[in-house]
């Protein structure tokens, strides 16, 4: 039996004969409104003086109306913001198992490190010589980026992993433009299993998608590929380990052919934290590979700040690296930020030479650990992965068949199908039990898609709670207690909201009162009394 609070959950819910209260509230949690609805336009937060007449310049371009803005008190405002902030789930506040998304824990060194004045008060357009250390910190880590991955060269600016695609993607347009091949190799392979990012970048750089699909076991057939090769394939895009949580056994064998073909390779390397430490993606033929800093060096991410994507890159492909890149000369470190002194870089992908706090964390997070510890976080990531897995694999089903996976493991809606749920509704049923949903419907290759990552950071406790709460609900599924699934989250702020409706049309604009029904028609579970009407 499961308790919560120490009671058992039907005590608990035995105990609490009507959910709504009169203020909108759920114990401590309070209820808010948009701060257009809490604010008065006559309110203010300071006591100003009047202004002594005085004769505007803006002609006709004089506001008629009142702004409109919201009047609160500062302790009023600090109210808004922390009440809203607490309906906020972080990797702080417990297990964030998103697959592909790798919430890890974000060592609080990192940011003690990355608020030093040094790095943090810094201009991008300050003369170099007052930041060389910043630039030395940038190159320490660009070096260390490249003994990781075996590559040659690194462009340190992309600001994500998806920016980091399309900087590949750029430099492999330009690689085969020197070649003056442009015109003929338009193709990007692109396997099914592909995060969305990464027909996107191929599309956005201009050249055409083909996808290629996976054998039964979720990896690629080299023979799938070699049929679509030729002349006028220029790339192919494959992540490793794939987005089903397994390592592509036949990279090697891939790589080559796409070699042979005279086409790149680009890796999406947003799974490195699996494999850091143990493989070598240059060692596997690899071209270009983004690295997701906010994912395996632990900067933060989702909401909790910028990301940095940085691209290793082949010796075939380090003349095209985009400006600006450090180069050590007598002097000490030198941006080289013009084309004429880099004739080969396609351009410039971003405007300064990157994200200089996650820089600073990523670089952080290495050295605290070590090059055993970099790799032991890599072998604890697949070891939870595998533990969670070893833990449900009874209860739910797996798309590609019984064995190990890598960072992440993969559960598809097979077995809900009988209980006549979704995988939305199971993870909807797991924000009641206080866990944050896992990524669901994707991978596309799997149906219903359940994709688990832990992390190296849960520990045991963590992933044991964790696994009997799935197992608590897959239980109550195939008891077909379909109630306790169909309108969950029954426990947090918002009850199931139409997420399609929500997407497809969003209200992002504040109505005025009077025109609030319309506006609010499917938003909160109870009309707050304070509605101002
Ligand atoms: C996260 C991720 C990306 C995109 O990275 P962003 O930093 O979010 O742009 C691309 N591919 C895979 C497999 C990912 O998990």
């Amino acid at each position: 039996m499961l308790m919560r609070h120490g009671r058992s959950l039907e005590a608990a819910e035995a105990a609490v004969p009507e959910t709504r209260t009169f203020t909108g509230n759920r114990g401590l949690e309070i209820e808010e409104g948009l701060i257009f609805e809490i604010g008065r336009p006559e309110n203010t937060g300071v006591d100003l003086d009047e202004p002594a007449p005085f004769e505007h310049r803006l002609g006709s371009l004089e506001r008629q109306e009142p702004s409109g803005l919201p009047g609160l008190s500062e302790p009023e405002t600090m109210r808004h913001y922390v009440r809203l902030s607490r309906m906020n789930y972080a990797i702080d506040a417990g297990i964030y198992p998103l697959g592909s998304c790798t919430m890890k824990h974000n060592p609080r060194l990192n940011e003690a490190m990355a608020r030093l004045s040094g790095f943090a008060d810094i201009h991008p357009l300050q003369p170099q010589a007052s930041v060389q250390g910043a630039l030395e910190l940038i190159a320490e880590l660009a070096r260390w980026l490249m003994v990781l991955t075996g590559m040659d060269a690194v462009a340190m600016s992309p600001r994500a992993g998806a920016h980091g695609e399309a900087c590949g993607m750029m430099a492999i347009k330009a690689a085969i433009a020197a070649k003056g091949e442009e015109r003929t190799r338009k193709i990007v392979l692109v396997p099914e299993s592909a995060h969305g990012t990464n027909p996107a970048s191929a599309a956005g750089a201009g050249f055409e998608v083909r996808p290629v699909p996976a054998r039964a076991d979720g990896t690629l057939d080299p023979a799938a590929v070699q049929e679509r090769l030729g002349p006028d394939v220029a790339a192919i895009m494959l992540t490793n380990p794939n987005t089903c949580g397994l390592f592509e056994k036949d990279i090697v064998e891939i790589a080559a052919l796409i070699h042979e073909a005279g086409a790149y390779f680009y890796c999406d390397g947003a799974n490195f934290n699996a494999i850091m430490g143990k493989t070598r993606p240059g060692d596997l033929g690899v071209d270009a590979m983004h690295i997701n800093l906010h994912k395996t060096f632990s900067t933060p991410h989702g909401g909790g700040g910028p990301g940095a994507g940085p691209v290793v890159l082949s010796p075939r492909l380090a003349a095209y690296a985009p400006v600006p890149f450090l180069c050590r000369e007598e002097g000490g470190l030198r941006l080289v930020e013009q084309q004429s002194e880099a004739p080969g870089a396609f351009g410039r992908i971003a405007a300064f030479h990157g994200q200089m706090g996650m820089f600073v964390r990523a670089y952080a997070y290495m050295l605290s650990h070590g090059a055993d510890g970099l790799r032991q976080a890599a072998e604890d990531a697949v070891l939870n992965a595998n533990y969670v897995r070893a833990g449900l694999r009874d209860l739910m089903s797996e798309p590609f068949g019984d064995r190990p996976c890598m960072h992440e493991v993969l559960f598809d809606g097979a077995w809900l199908k009988p209980t006549g749920l979704t995988a939305l509704d199971f993870a909807k049923a797991m924000i009641d039990e206080g866990f944050h949903p896992m990524t669901i419907y994707f991978p596309l290759v799997a149906h219903g898609a359940m994709l688990i990552e832990p992390t190296e950071s849960e520990s045991k406790a963590s992933l044991d709670l964790f696994i009997a709460a799935l197992r608590h609900l897959a239980f109550a599924a195939r008891r077909g207690e379909t109630e306790r699934f169909a309108g969950a989250p029954y426990q947090a702020p918002r009850e199931r909201l139409d997420e399609t409706r929500a997407a497809r049309n969003p209200i992002l604009k504040w109505t005025k009162p009077g025109h609030l029904k319309a506006a609010h028609e499917g938003r909160p579970r109870a009309a707050t009394p304070f509605t101002i009407t």
